[in-house]
């Protein structure tokens, strides 16, 4: 029976609500995020669906959770702990307080390497964790794809299982103890039963007799396979899995809560059982010629011992091919072009003892009739590399343009290894009957494959879904497999859980979370009363028959987005013209929605997505926290003009535009570009500031102002002058600016430097060693010796170069522009620049450029300014100038006698060059250094990001970027040169270190 003090999360007031933000406020010290677009910001998880939930607390100790639940619990409001929130179920999303565990509550609380344990705290990142545990030769080996992004507490709220699984198991093996907060505020700690005292000895008799009632149900119900993750493990005392859940076949409490989905109680710490690291490891690739072969195969090659094996379809690897940061790791995996690989790893102490493995799978291969299938890879990096690729498996399919987009609600179906043939077959044919297909990859050694057929849910995706669930779930009963087999129970396969047990198991369910959760308070409708799968009012994109459908509000957007505005079929995913989609806002608003929330913008490894995130860890500062306010606005759902209102420009003010995110984000989200298209909105109804005109016109007014250089730098020298700055611009009083000269680039160029300095084009402009050379702003203003060092390094190479000018002024690609919003202006910059650049171009002479964002912007935002085929023309043609020499010196034209160099030398890529993976050509070049051995940093954004640095509002976040990793390496490296192409990475580190960083181009000239 509910008590009086029943949470009911539909009932929660407005006063409620009202008086629980208050009451947070005063008495946590976390962050209390209630405005709509922070909510909105936490109502949706991977999943398909969306609730918008009461409030948020990100606590700042564990302290503020129990105050939190106390209120919560006072005034009878659920509460939802959430970790990375990359749920695929929809678990992590509730109309509840989110407790947002991973700002702070993110420690290793103790590591005991002879023991082999440590003990965390909930919103501790899995690949962190693993960082800190490497010196003591240790891992923890539940290894989910979503690694660098997903917490302790929601791996074991999701019982998850990594690839690795067939060697170490999923969660549930992994997990020694977990200290929780039940709903009543009493700390418990779970652990093995035969230790246990007081609440916990008694919540583990409760269990116990329940298992007993039901001991025939759990023995002829429960799935036999280790991949089972649904409703609670109540088999903990019966064990039913393939893989018992600890090694001496006792009985452990903290098992109950592992998979309950933060339904049983809050997890404040979890003991965790670690393995060793394996030393050595190899791989083997399998290919097939057929899908079905791949799969009849799984089940021989798992007798020779791997420690995983996983499967990559065709779709998927023809979507690798397509992705420039993948194409080549994926080429080298290949044999052909198969229809399916495996990659069939093998670990333990050295190499010498793994390769007999390689050999034993090659023989294997040939006695089922593929010889010459397996490409074996002993060497570390290229299996890293390739690991990688499987691992953004999902995302990169996530990455279908148009509204119908890969769905998981059967993604996760585990049946035992000899059905997986018949499985996959049958399955396929269910989608094919249901007009969709589906995309399969992932843990082919545990039976458990990962499908997500296409489904529209904005039209008639929730209908299949339906008909598509019916039709699987019947399959996997035949077949007795687990319906649940790795991402959890949630909202997609709560329904299913009474199917799957039976209706005696599933009332001894309810009985657990009545025992532990008596009134209700964690995550109401997951596991126990779920709600259907298919109800409409919950998910994110609803249909017209939904009670709020999902409506794009119409913008006229200032870029061409007709790349997105597209229809893909749901069986052949062939993608319709540019432009010839539906949407009202031309594209736009399918861009914003290409992110799925999968969380991987999370990260903090050695790419550069997303820098605001990792200094401040806030989802409203994340690729995905601007992506789904962008989504909430552009649908209406924060009100009419919440586009162009403060929330909007609040949560897109600390991106840096650095377009790490272009890059690395799967699914492509470009939110640089969707900046400059909120920016212009924006500034269009609120109007241009000071500043904002200051940094935009620079280009226009840099050859007058340089004549007045001496006056212009008293700026840096008299501090009232700084503070003034910082009064009417907004220019820190903390930061120097660039020094302005009188001799710029234009004026001072040496003529006999280039054959011509107009825009025409001879003869000798198309001889085989010539190049133009394109001079921003930046470098032709500010730091002329850059753009001089570039032609003399060309000259002395054998190039005849050319540099259009514009009479009285110069060439630009309009990037400050953008940078402010101005888009019709940097559109009218742009242009010209493309006519002057378009005769060399049709000619066939390369454009080279020195600073990356401005020479880069011919090859990105330029071609979606409605420039045409001139400026694709342009963007073929235009380089950066390393690129250039690499090019030629891969073309064996590039003759070049430098000195040699006797220090080391570091390269910090700037972000734009990252993004265009143009940074290896800058350290291919400074090889051609006689004793040179340049060292890339490992580095996100250096935080200056155009003038973002130098305003006072963002000074202390641009420092923090910087040092995250960039300063302190430049300090340890005294004596080293310093190599940074871009304008502003020089300034940071100038301001930063006190060190002068030179742009590669003077380095070479400096040898000459
Ligand atoms: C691209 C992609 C790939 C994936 N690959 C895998 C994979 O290889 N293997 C796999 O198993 N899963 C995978 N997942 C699913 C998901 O990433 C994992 O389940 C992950 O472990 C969830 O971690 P999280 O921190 O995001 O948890 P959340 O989504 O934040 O939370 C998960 C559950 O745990 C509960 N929870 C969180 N913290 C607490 C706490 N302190 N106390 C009580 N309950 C808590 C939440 O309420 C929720 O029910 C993948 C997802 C995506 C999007
Ligand atoms: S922005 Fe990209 S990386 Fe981030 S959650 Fe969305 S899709 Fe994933
Ligand atoms: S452009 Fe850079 S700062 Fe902006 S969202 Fe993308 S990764 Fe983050």
């Amino acid at each position: 029976m509910p008590d009086d003090r029943t949470v009911n999360s539909g009932a929660v007031t407005n006063e409620a609500s009202h008086a629980l933000a208050q009451r947070l406020r005063s008495e946590t010290r976390g962050d209390v995020l209630f405005d709509d677009a922070s909510r909105g910001r936490y109502a949706t998880d991977a999943s398909i669906y969306q609730i918008i939930p009461l409030g948020v607390l990100v606590p700042r100790s564990d302290d503020d959770v129990a105050i939190a639940l106390d209120i919560a619990r006072d005034l009878k409001v659920p509460v939802l702990p959430r970790g990375a929130g990359s749920s695929q179920c929809g678990q992590t999303t509730g109309a509840a307080l989110v407790i947002d565990c991973t700002k702070h509550l993110r420690n290793v609380l103790g590591v005991d390497p002879a023991a082999r344990t440590a003990t965390v705290q909930p919103g501790l990142v899995l690949d962190h964790l693993n960082a800190q545990l490497k010196q003591h030769g240790l891992w923890y080996p539940v290894d989910v794809s979503t690694s660098a992004q997903a917490t302790l507490g929601g791996m074991a709220g999701n019982n998850s299982c990594g690839s690795r699984s067939i060697a170490y198991g999923n969660m549930v093996h992994n997990v020694l103890g977990i200290e929780a907060r039940l709903s009543d505020g009493a700390i418990v700690d779970f652990g093995p039963v035969a230790a246990l005292t007081g609440r916990a000895a008694q919540i583990a008799d409760f269990v116990r007799s329940l298992a007993a009632q039901c001991s025939s149900e759990i023995v002829a119900n429960w799935p036999k396979v280790m991949r089972r993750v649904a409703g609670y493990n109540l088999d903990i005392f019966d064990n039913q899995s393939e893989r018992p859940y600890t090694s001496d076949g006792s009985v452990n409490l903290a098992h109950l809560l592992v998979g309950a989905e933060g339904t049983l109680a809050f997890m404040k710490s979890l003991k965790l059982r670690l393995s060793k690291l394996p030393r050595a490891k190899v791989l083997g690739i399998v290919n097939f010629p057929t899908f079905r072969e791949s799969m009849a195969a799984a089940q021989h090659i798992v007798k020779l011992g791997p420690t995983a094996v996983e499967l990559v379809d065709r779709i998927m690897i023809e979507l690798a091919l397509e992705n420039p940061a993948f194409r080549s790791t994926m080429e080298s995996a290949l044999i052909g072009r198969p229809a399916a690989i495996l990659l069939v790893e093998f670990s333990g102490d050295d190499k010498a003892t793994l390769l007999p493995k390689l050999k034993e799978l090659v023989a294997l291969m040939g006695d089922l009739g593929l010889p010459d299938s397996v490409v074996e890879l002993a060497d570390d990096k290229p299996q890293k590399n390739l690991w990688d690729v499987r691992k953004a498996g999902l995302n990169i399919m996530m990455s279908l343009k148009g509204d119908g987009k890969p769905v998981s609600f059967i993604e996760d179906c585990a049946v035992p290894l000899e059905h997986l043939a018949d499985y996959t077959d049958r399955l396929t044919e269910v989608f094919t009957r249901n007009g969709t297909h589906g995309t399969w990859y992932a843990h082919a050694s545990v039976g458990t494959l990962h499908v997500r057929p296409i489904l529209d849910m904005r039209r008639d995706g929730a209908t299949k879904m339906r008909a598509i669930a019916e039709e699987a779930s019947e399959l996997v009963r035949a077949y007795k497999g687990a319906y649940s087999g790795e991402h959890g129970d949630g909202l997609c396969r709560g329904e299913w859980i009474a199917w799957q047990f039976g209706p005696r198991i599933n009332d001894a369910l309810r009985a657990i979370k009545q025992h532990l959760d008596p009134i209700g308070l964690f995550n109401p409708g997951k596991i126990i009363d779920p709600p259907r799968m298919d109800d409409a009012s919950l998910f994110r994109f609803q249909s017209a028959s939904g009670p709020k459908p999902y409506k794009r509000i119409p913008i006229k957007p200032v870029l061409d987005w007709s790349a997105w505005n597209v229809h893909a079929d749901p069986v052949t995913e062939v993608v319709t013209a540019p432009g010839s989609g539906d949407d009202v806002t031309a594209g736009f608003a399918m861009a914003v929605e290409m992110c799925n929330n999968n969380g991987h913008c999370r990260k903090f490894d050695a790419g550069t997505m997303c820098p605001s995130y990792r200094v401040t860890r806030d989802e409203q500062h994340l690729t995905r926290g601007r992506a789904n306010t962008l989504r909430l606005a552009v649908s209406g759902q924060l009100g009419p003009d919440a586009f162009t209102g403060d929330a909007m420009y609040e949560t897109l003010d600390l991106c840096v535009s650095c377009k790490g995110c272009r890059r690395e984000c799967p699914t492509g989200v470009d939110m640089a570009k969707m900046k400059v298209e909120f920016l212009a909105h924006y500034k269009a109804r609120h109007g241009w500031t000071p500043k904002d005109r200051l940094i935009a016109k620079l280009p226009d007014y840099v050859r007058a102002a340089s004549r007045f250089s001496w006056l212009l730098n008293l700026r840096d020298r008299m501090p009232a002058l700084a503070r003034f700055s910082e009064r009417r611009f907004g220019l820190s009083a903390r930061r120097s600016l660039p020094q302005w000269r009188s001799d710029t680039f234009w004026r001072a160029a040496d003529p006999s430097l280039f054959a011509t300095r107009e825009q025409t084009i001879g003869a000798k402009a198309v001889g085989a060693k010539s190049a133009v050379l394109f001079v921003d702003t930046f470098n032709g203003t500010f730091e002329t010796e850059n753009a001089l060092a570039a032609a003399r390094v060309l000259k002395a190479a054998g190039y005849v170069l050319h540099t259009p000018e514009k009479r009285g002024s110069h060439y630009c690609c309009g990037r400050t522009y953008l940078a402010s919003g101005m888009v019709d202006a940097a559109k009218r910059k742009a242009g010209e620049l493309v006519d002057a650049l378009l005769p060399f171009a049709e000619a066939g002479v390369a454009i080279v450029g020195l600073e990356p964002s401005c020479l880069l912007t011919l090859r990105d935002e330029a071609l979606v300014m409605g420039l045409g085929d001139k400026a694709r023309t342009v963007a073929k043609h235009a380089l950066l100038f390393e690129e250039f020499v690499a090019r030629e010196v891969e073309a064996d034209r590039f003759e070049l006698k430098l000195r040699a160099v006797d220090r080391p030398i570091l390269v910090h890529g700037h972000c734009h060059q990252k993004a265009f993976d143009a940074v290896s050509p800058v350290l291919d070049v400074l090889r051609l250094i006689p004793g040179a051995k340049p060292e890339l940093i490992e580095t996100s954004c250096c935080g200056m990001a155009g003038s973002f640095g130098y305003e006072a509002a963002h000074i202390d976040v641009s420092l923090a970027m910087a040092e995250a990793s960039l300063l302190p390496a430049i300090r340890a490296n005294p004596g080293a040169i310093v190599v940074a192409d871009g304008t502003s990475c020089r300034h940071q580190i100038a301001d930063g270190a006190q060190r002068a960083a030179v742009h590669a181009a003077r380095l070479l000239e400096s040898l000459l």
